[in-house]
């Protein structure tokens, strides 16, 4: 696992609730790029749920995440 998957990973176990990861890459202090390249692999990861849903933090409707 590289930085910004375990970044990621930590904030959602501690954050619980949907986000976009727009959101996501502000909270944690990553880059963008990097963190849809860390959420291919947490789209792989059955601890985590994905939907189309409203981010908690922005309210826009989008793909979002959270701890499962
Ligand atoms: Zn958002």
């Amino acid at each position: 696992m590289d930085a910004s998957y375990q970044l990621i990973d930590r904030f959602l176990r501690q954050h619980p609730g949907f986000i976009c990861t727009d959101c996501l890459a502000t909270a944690v202090g990553v880059p963008a790029s990097q963190v849809s390249m860390a959420t291919q692999r947490l789209r792989q990861d059955q601890r985590f749920a994905w939907k189309i849903g409203v981010c908690s933090r922005c309210s826009a409707e989008r793909t979002v995440i959270r701890a499962a």
